[in-house]
């Protein structure tokens, strides 16, 4: 089919809740992919961070056809290889625990608030005397997020987002989530009460514009939860699997969660995400109380032991490290250039550019929107996003050289080159 006509059936028949611009990639390799029209693009973005080793690695691809071949489905009524393989490693490379597979980020974090609510309920009956657990019953359930955080479109997974743009229009929200500023201790402290269960952070906030939240305040999360007997879970679906130069990024502040989420990068472009949770409290489950139908898909797992097994294989740990080193330098080469380029931040291969927010023209001496700015990189064949209003950023895989970051960037230049007035 022709561009023109996939736009026009997405049209009729896929319910527009994206928006799609009008380009039908059909194909990719490495860090290209290329269109209906047979137009090149340099992917930076891949596909929303979810292909880490590129488009079409060979080991993925290995992986994937050999268990398509053997078994694709059988259900989790049985013991399956490729899920506790790919567990096995997760446990051993993570800070230990057991796993729970499912199909998304946002699933993986409905598990981790359905476990937290579980795992209270269970220790209040534990804890206390019969007196005492009448009066507590039942009210350790809430979650304190952070304010720009993004944890997905489920109801509740919605409704612990702390983005009233993405909220509006579907309440009443699940009760039980309230938000407090990243990186303030003093108003993290103050938040926790007798209701109070969790916090749940996203180490860097992807969505929110590459927020990365300090390691002192990791800390500072780790040793209230112990004080107050609060669960910490850290959201990684979108920083975690190397992208920051570490497997996990909770790993560059040195304290450890009671609950991790992954998602995008793992099934290596398989839908396929997981709750990775210390063994103490993943007790708190038992059989029947949560389940996915396609959760931990013997192709999908398959593919996230390839992809864990190429992160070490050929050391993209470092690699993401050294070229996200690189990257930002060459961000902050544009910092310098054009004084609407406010901020450069990021950790790894999560890294990119805020601007001047586009409010008054004159002001900012900018003509086009950071929506326009990502949409004319991408008319010159450079894959890259806006988020949260004004943030260019980049989410290349971590097969990503030098050289294409030299491309990308050169694109995003002589993009922003034409912005200024
Ligand atoms: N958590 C974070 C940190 C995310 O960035 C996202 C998606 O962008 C989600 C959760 C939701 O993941 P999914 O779209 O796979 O449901």
């Amino acid at each position: 089919m022709t561009t023109q006509e996939i736009a026009e059936f997405d049209k009729k028949y896929i319910i527009n809740t994206y928006g799609p611009r009008p380009i039908a990639i059909i194909r990719g390799k490495g860090t290209r992919v290329w269109d209906a029209d047979g137009k090149e693009y340099l992917d930076l973005f891949s596909g929303i961070g979810v292909n880490l080793l590129g488009h079409g690695h060979p080991k993925v691809i290995v992986a994937i056809k050999e268990q398509a071949g053997k078994l694709i489905h059988a259900s989790n009524l049985y013991y399956a290889e490729p899920q506790v393989r790919l567990a096995k490693l997760l446990s051993e490379k993570s800070f230990g625990g057991k796993c729970f597979f499912c199909n998304s980020g946002a699933e993986a974090n409905e598990a981790a608030i359905k476990l937290v609510r579980k795992y209270m309920k269970k220790n209040e009956k534990r804890n206390t005397s019969y007196e005492c657990c009448k009066r507590t019953k039942n009210e350790k359930y809430e979650i304190i997020t952070m304010e720009n955080s993004f944890h997905g479109r489920t109801l509740a997974t919605l409704s612990a987002t702390g983005q009233t743009k993405f909220q509006k229009g579907f309440e009443p929200l699940p009760a039980g989530f309230k938000y407090v500023p990243l990186n303030d201790l003093p108003a993290a402290k103050e938040a926790v009460d007798e209701k109070t269960a969790a916090f749940m952070v996203e180490p860097i906030q992807g969505e929110g514009g590459d927020r990365i939240a300090s390691d002192e305040y990791l800390v500072f999360l780790r040793k209230l939860c112990d004080e107050k007997g609060l669960l910490l879970i850290f959201d990684e679906v979108q920083c975690g699997l190397g992208r920051t130069g570490k497997l996990f990024a909770y790993e560059h502040s040195g304290t450890t969660p009671d609950i991790m989420t992954l998602a995008k990068p793992l099934g290596g472009g398989f839908p396929l995400g997981v709750m990775i949770v210390r063994e103490e409290v993943a007790a708190a489950f038992e059989p029947g109380n949560h389940a996915s139908t396609f959760g931990g898909n013997p192709v999908a797992c398959a593919a996230g032991v390839a992809v864990l097994e190429t992160i070490f294989e050929d050391n993209l740990l470092e690699k993401a490290e050294r070229v996200g080193s690189y990257l930002l330098e060459k961000l902050m080469t544009l910092k310098e250039k054009y004084p609407f380029v406010r901020d450069v931040r990021g950790r790894g291969l999560m890294v990119g550019i805020e601007l001047d927010p586009i409010r008054d023209k004159s002001v900012t001496g900018l003509d086009f929107e950071g929506k326009e700015i990502a949409e004319k990189c991408i008319e010159q064949g450079l894959l890259i996003n806006c988020t949260a209003g004004n943030f260019i950023r980049f989410l290349p895989p971590l097969t990503v050289t030098e050289e294409e970051i030299d491309e990308g960037v050169h694109i995003l230049d002589s993009v922003l080159g034409s912005a200024k007035k």
